[in-house]
């Protein structure tokens, strides 16, 4: 083979651990649904975050979000976003019943621009969900502001921030609502999972209910390795739990993620050492000490950035663009134009590869191709 391997710009990174974690799990215990595995995994996310708060494992990220935004809103009510999302906060939000209402962006910090929210808070609005684009919370405390003056609740969309912290605490260790993603590519991985954290125990009751269709205290049946079998049912539910096998998964990656943390921020803050100064890019500048980053964009200036996303797959080194705004699909109504912040800051965003596997070798080539492409005009 003379063609050199392709850089990923995210991927799973897991060893025999996780594999004998699920052959535990599959093979000795014999119980993959929800049950003793998953308390543990809840017990060991509560210790790490620290909090009194309620912690509740769920499928995915986005039935987290889902829960989240249905445990304080109801059908027809709305919900503030970023339109510069993973489609997946809107696609929770509308499940709710609720509406998203795409807001601007600040371009430095790509989290939500509350003077433009503002402007569109009607006597419908409910909830605001910041979402911490690149695993920057971006100014939290103006954000907590801006929903007790509206009286709004707020639901994080902490999917890229496990681990940050914000003014020397971890995010989900305080705040109203907070939903994480343990997706294969998030800074620690389920496989598939995501995690609701909060203090309102009304939220956290009926979200252990709703993720195992609403039956009421089936959660604590199943932690205990049973079921109900004549139970209540008082609303909608969704099969939302997680699975032994996969919270199994969850525990050794939550045990690694010291070191993962190490590896994300050192590469990005070599990456920032790099690029400095390299004409046509402008890069986020966040505290690399605090934020442990789930990915690593960069502004491409002048119209280039599909060029040179162009040049580095030529070139071996995947990219990616996140994200395609909201507002822009069909199924949210609205025109290009709407939010011209967001629709320029989009054209110029570059997800460059990080994952705890890149190396520096690997970086060193991929800063090379950018300069080469900026510099020389390639
Ligand atoms: C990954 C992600 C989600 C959804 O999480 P899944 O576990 O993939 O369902 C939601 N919001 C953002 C910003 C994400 O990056």
């Amino acid at each position: 083979m003379t063609q050199k391997q392709k850089i990923k710009v995210s991927k799973s990174v897991v060893n025999e651990k996780e594999v004998d974690a699920v052959r535990r799990v599959m093979l000795e215990d014999g119980y993959f649904g929800m049950g003793a595995e998953v308390k543990k995994f809840e017990g060991e996310l509560k210790e790490f975050f620290g909090t009194d708060g309620d912690i509740t494992c769920v499928n995915t990220g986005t039935s987290a979000l889902h829960l989240a935004v249905a445990a304080v809103t109801k059908p027809g009510d709305e919900v503030l976003v970023q339109s510069l999302t993973y489609l997946a906060s809107f696609q929770a939000i509308g499940a709710a019943g609720a509406v998203p209402v795409a807001c601007e962006v600040y371009p430095e910090t790509v989290t939500i621009d509350l003077q433009d929210a503002e402007k569109r808070v009607t006597t419908k609005t409910k909830a605001i969900m910041p979402v911490h684009y690149g695993s920057d919370p971006g100014d939290l405390d103006s954000i907590y502001a801006f929903a007790k003056k509206h009286n709004l609740r707020v639901i994080e969309d902490a999917a890229h921030a496990f681990g940050t912290l914000y003014k020397g605490k971890l995010i989900g260790s305080f705040g109203d609502i907070v939903c994480f993603s343990f997706d294969p590519i998030k800074n620690i991985t389920s496989v598939d999972g995501g995690a609701i954290i909060t203090n309102d125990s009304d939220v956290a009751s009926y979200i252990k209910d709703a993720r195992v269709l609403g039956v009421h205290k089936d959660s604590e049946a199943r932690y205990k390795g049973s079921r109900l079998y004549e139970f209540n049912v008082t609303g909608q539910g969704y099969r939302y739990h997680m699975s032994n096998v996969f919270a199994a998964v969850g525990r050794v990656q939550l045990a690694k993620f010291q070191s993962f943390k190490e590896k994300r921020q050192n590469l990005v803050k070599r990456y920032l050492e790099l690029l400095r100064g390299v004409s046509g890019i402008k890069l986020f500048l966040r505290d690399y000490d605090a934020v442990v980053p789930h990915i690593f964009p960069i502004r491409v200036l002048n119209g280039k950035r599909d060029a040179l996303r162009d040049y580095l797959g030529e070139n071996g080194v995947e990219t990616a663009v996140h994200y395609y705004p909201n507002h822009l699909l069909d199924y949210y109504h609205l025109r290009g134009g709407e939010l011209p912040v967001t629709e320029s800051v989009y054209s110029e965003l570059l997800t460059l590869p990080l994952h705890p596997d890149v190396s520096e070798n690997q970086q060193d080539v991929i800063v090379g191709l950018i300069k080469k492409f900026m510099e020389n005009g390639e």
